[in-house]
């Protein structure tokens, strides 16, 4: 089956009462919390399947131990014992008092850890994205099985069950795609069975397999994608993404003094937020289920009483600027081409290039003989460079940040982009881009992103709020 399948658009009659709850890296950061969780999950009107992430932080260090591996430095062979006195500290909490649990779930989490030196040993030559997978993966691998422990000490059915079982991808390691039909018949025939007998299912978030059982991840921050891919297969009423904050916010918490909750968002608007630098929702988790018609909440898993936001598939009504993101470590690159080239095809040479190298593009300007072109800092750009050399002048330029203004209808409210282009006025601007109704975003130096994001936020959000109220009143 190719990914995605095809149920793009369609959907199957809602499963009865499905939910997905899905619990991020803060969430599940250690044994207090993972027991709050299972709280929460047993307190559920009913039974969910559960995702969880690695505890967080842990993906990065091992990110950090695959690197390092690859590298054939030493430096995994210190972060390793400080990753598994965590999860151990951990399971010793969540097992107290039940010795016979502590030795399975010893036993397992050993098993996981051992992993590391396995792939260590063996060759991965030329498959470095494969090899950094089979690690990466190892932290949802370790804590699914101690949150599936937790709701067992709880009192609920709970059982673990390997996502590489369900979620089916291609093979683009790293960024795998799910193959939509395959893992609907997949849950049909694993999870479907377990929820009818009231078994709350615990998957890894972020970790799939291909059909030939090779271990896939879904891209960082990847467990949202599969809270939604479970929620589409699985037809779910709705699925949660229980995180850190009450929700979309106005504005990234730690950029913003006052972001306000926003208790809807329409899904394109969320797409361009999560792209642009808001990590709070994963942009495939976004687009996946409004695709498949699966109903998504944001919620805090400290604050349930909070009704969080709801992305919705559509959003009418009035325009209005919903939250401002930003997104550091753009690079620029500007493409010339050289005089004697074709003054044809010259846009599509420079696109199939990048195309090539999988390099994914955030903005683009472009004039006759020249287009301007931002992508995340995170990627290699020698080869890519190499290539567009040989047929126009290349320059790149790093220590840039992406400001963006996301919100419906934008561009059709008078007066919007004044306002919008006033608070920008006093920041020298790289690049400014406004392909799609619901974002305009402006490439501007690395250090003045975060002044400029104060004053869209005050100026367009913040007085906007103020004038509703004092209008109000
Ligand atoms: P999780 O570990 O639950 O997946 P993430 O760290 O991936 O959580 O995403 C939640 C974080 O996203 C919040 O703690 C917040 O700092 C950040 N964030 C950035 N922009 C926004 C925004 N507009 N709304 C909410 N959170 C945001
Ligand atoms: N643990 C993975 C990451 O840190 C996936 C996730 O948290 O969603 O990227
Ligand atoms: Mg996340």
């Amino acid at each position: 089956m190719s990914p995605e399948g095809t149920r793009s658009g369609t959907r199957p009659e809602a499963g009865p009462g499905r939910i997905v709850y899905k619990f991020g890296g803060t969430s599940v950061a250690d044994a207090a919390r993972i027991r709050d969780v299972a709280k929460l999950v047993t307190s559920a009107p009913t039974h969910p399947v559960v995702v969880v992430s690695a505890l967080g932080g842990v993906t990065d260090r091992l990110v950090a131990i695959a690197e390092s591996i690859r590298r054939g430095n030493d430096l995994w062979r210190e972060i390793l014992p400080e990753l598994k006195a965590r999860h151990v500290t951990a399971l010793a909490d969540l097992t107290d008092g039940d010795p016979e649990a502590r030795r399975v779930l010893d036993a397992e989490m050993d098993a996981q850890f051992r992993r590391v030196d396995d792939a260590a040993g063996r060759s991965w030559s030329g498959r470095d994205a494969e090899f950094t997978d089979e690690i990466a993966s190892i932290g949802e691998d370790l804590s699914a099985r101690l949150a599936a422990r937790a709701l067992r000490a709880c009192g609920a059915l709970a059982e673990f069950v390997d996502a590489r079982q369900v979620v089916r991808t291609d093979d683009r390691f790293g960024r795998a795609r799910p193959c939509n039909d395959d893992i609907a018949a997949l849950a049909a025939k694993l999870l479907t069975p377990l929820l009818d007998r009231c078994v709350v299912p615990v998957l890894q978030g972020f970790v799939g397999a291909t059909a030939d059982g090779r271990t896939t991840t879904l891209g960082r921050g990847g467990s949202d994608f599969t809270a939604a891919i479970l929620g589409a297969a699985l037809a779910a009423q709705e699925v949660h993404i229980w995180t850190d904050v009450d929700g979309i916010l106005t504005g990234d918490p730690r950029a913003v003094d006052n972001p306000r909750v926003l208790s809807e968002i329409g899904f394109e608007e969320a797409v361009e937020l999560a792209h642009f630098g808001a990590k709070v929702i994963h942009p495939e988790a976004a687009k996946h289920a409004v695709a498949l018609g699966v109903p998504l909440r944001i919620r805090n898993t400290f604050r349930p009483q909070e009704p969080g936001t709801r992305i919705l598939a559509s959003r009418r009504g009035t325009a209005e600027i919903a939250a401002i993101a930003y997104k550091r470590g753009t690079v620029l690159i500007k493409v010339r081409s050289i005089p004697s080239a074709l003054p044809y095809g010259f846009l599509a040479r420079v696109f199939e290039v990048l195309a090539r190298h999988g390099l994914p593009v955030d903005l683009v300007a472009t004039s006759h003989s020249s287009t301007a072109i931002t992508i995340d800092g995170n990627e290699d750009l020698r080869l890519v460079e190499q290539e567009l050399s040989t047929f126009a002048e290349v320059g790149i330029r790093r220590g840039l940040a992406t400001v963006t203004v996301v919100g419906h209808g934008l561009m059709e409210e008078p007066g919007t982009d004044v306002r919008i282009f006033w608070e920008v006025s006093r920041t020298p601007v790289h690049l400014i881009s406004q392909a799609s109704d619901v974002s305009v975003s402006f490439l501007v130096d690395d250090d003045r992103a975060p002044d400029l994001v104060r004053r869209l936020h005050t100026g367009l959000i913040e007085l906007r709020d103020e004038e509703g109220r004092s209008s109000v009143q």
